[in-house]
């Protein structure tokens, strides 16, 4: 490919397209080429940023009306599904994944800034009476500026599910995408802009996580922020936003079980579960990525889910096949070192290294495994792989289950397998995690539903109602009255 034809994408700061003297490439993971570059910011663009944002708080946005902020949010919805189709094209570009899943995203993504849109004309206060000639309120009130951390497995759905909340409550943002996937959030900001959001409310900022992203995280101007990626890094997000005194939203990383209990649904269970690992090659924060099983039915279960895992087809995203590369070889590598120990430590059912074949030797592809035998002593069943990867482990007893479910030190999301509903109340009130899903798995993609780690998995909540009001802080007016004279 001749530079001629990379696409270019500058920042978007109060509106306008800011250049930069350095560039990112930017890698299509199906055949490790470059198809675009980006601006690589610093801390003088996230300074103009910041101070875009604070401008268009302070000016326009914190005095707009929820009803007009609601309208524009609405109009971002439609905006985004207008450019369904190459928005989708873009984030299979970037990420690698199976085009239908970008397709769901852009959807996701959309569903995001209508429901928060809708939502926030219901936002209000409380009147609160304590004593005779008190009365007193609270007032929901934006921070002002906000800087949102997003990374590269769901860009532009990670956008939108923290960005909208935050705009639709009065607050400017900062966003910095993942060097990795930066596409989508930039065309974001232009598409917000076209549905009318003024500029310097929404400014994306591109470039890397130690450069870009400290900056950000650093910056005194900023009122909260919200991270999206690693346990590690988010270690050093809050470390930053300590300094500052600003609250921190982290949505980190886990190692969610499965558990299946003998009387499970193996018909409704096994497509779930498979998918709940190879979406997006398994680089899911939520990705169900051990199953716990109940001995008696553990070798039933596990031949239907190797023969299952045998089945996906790999391939580039663009030709939507079941499974598409990782994100970069560094992630590659990563997993491939995880599955040396697998081979090592516990029994491969299925796969366990790259795929034969010259289509696959370009991209960043990973064979979709199955590693059984495994128990808490290996490194595989305690950290996050983030690449299709299933670790099995069994129990006999519930309680062993939920001892084993517990193990790991992260507490994001958890399935529950059985045909018993006074089992599945147990569990579900048991297990340490922000989201249990029974008889299912990761419910659509649920803009509905609040979700917030457990442990190490992170801190604050998004999705659902609640972040709404996460992105608002109360402020108590207490008036002293002369009604009962
Ligand atoms: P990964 O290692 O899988 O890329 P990270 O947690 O490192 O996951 O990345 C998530 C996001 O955090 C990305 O946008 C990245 O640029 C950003 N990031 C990485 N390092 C830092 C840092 N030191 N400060 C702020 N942001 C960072
Ligand atoms: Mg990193």
């Amino acid at each position: 490919m001749i530079e001629a034809e990379l696409l270019e994408r500058a920042a978007v700061i109060s509106g306008k397209k800011v250049p930069t003297d350095k560039w990112i490439d930017v890698i299509d993971p199906s055949n490790a080429l470059p198809f675009a570059r980006v601006a690589r910011c610093g801390a003088d663009q996230i300074a103009e940023a910041v101070e875009a944002a604070r401008q268009a708080y302070e000016t326009i946005w914190r005095f707009t009306n929820a009803a007009d902020r609601s309208r524009v949010c609405r109009r971002i919805a439609e905006g985004l599904r207008a450019e369904r189709s190459e928005l989708a094209h873009l984030e299979t570009l970037d990420t690698g994944k199976p085009i239908s899943q970008s397709l769901v995203d852009i959807d996701v993504a959309a569903r995001y800034f209508e429901f928060y849109g809708s939502a926030v004309e219901g936002l209000s206060g409380d009147a609160i009476l304590p004593e005779r000639d008190l009365l007193a309120f609270t007032l929901r009130e934006p921070y002002g500026v906000c800087g949102h951390i997003i990374p590269w497995n769901y860009p532009l759905q990670v956008a939108a599910r923290t960005v909208a909340p935050a705009l639709a409550t009065g607050n400017c943002c900062v966003l910095k995408p993942a060097e990795d996937a930066p596409m989508t959030s930039l065309r974001l900001a232009g598409i917000a802009i076209e549905a009318g959001l003024p500029a310097g409310v929404l400014n994306v900022v591109p470039g890397y996580g130690e450069e870009a992203g400290a900056a950000l995280t650093a910056h005194p101007g900023v009122d909260r922020l919200a991270f999206t990626g690693s346990r590690e890094i988010g270690e050093v997000v809050m470390t930053a936003a300590a300094r500052n005194i600003v609250p921190v939203t982290l949505e980190l990383g886990g190692k969610s079980p499965h558990i299946v209990l003998p009387d499970f649904d193996a018909e409704r269970a096994v497509p779930l579960i498979v998918e709940s690992i190879t979406e997006h090659a398994g680089q899911n924060c939520s990705a169900g990525s051990r199953l716990l099983v109940h001995r008696s039915v553990h070798s039933e279960l596990l031949s239907a889910l190797t023969e299952a895992f045998r089945s996906l087809h790999i391939g580039p995203g663009a030709t939507d096949p079941d499974m598409g590369p990782l994100i970069s070889a560094k992630q590659r590598d990563r997993v491939l070192g995880y599955l040396a120990e697998g081979r090592r430590d516990c029994v491969v059912s299925v796969g366990g290294g790259v795929p034969r074949g010259a289509e696959y030797a370009d991209g960043f592809y990973v064979e979709p495994t199955i590693l059984d035998q495994v128990t808490p002593a290996h490194t595989v069943f305690n950290e996050e792989i983030f690449g299709p990867v299933l670790c099995v482990s069994v129990f006999d007893s519930i309680e062993e289950g939920v001892e084993l479910a517990e193990q790991t030190t992260y507490g994001l999301a958890a399935g529950v397998w059985t045909s018993d509903v006074t089992t599945a109340h147990w569990l579900a009130q048991r297990l340490r995690a922000g989201q249990i899903f029974v008889n299912n798995y990761s419910a659509a993609g649920g803009v509905e539903l609040p979700f917030g780690g457990y442990k190490r998995s992170g801190i604050g909540i998004e999705k659902g109602l609640e972040a709404l009001r996460e992105y608002t802080r109360c402020k108590t007016v207490a008036m002293h009255t002369r009604a009962h004279a």
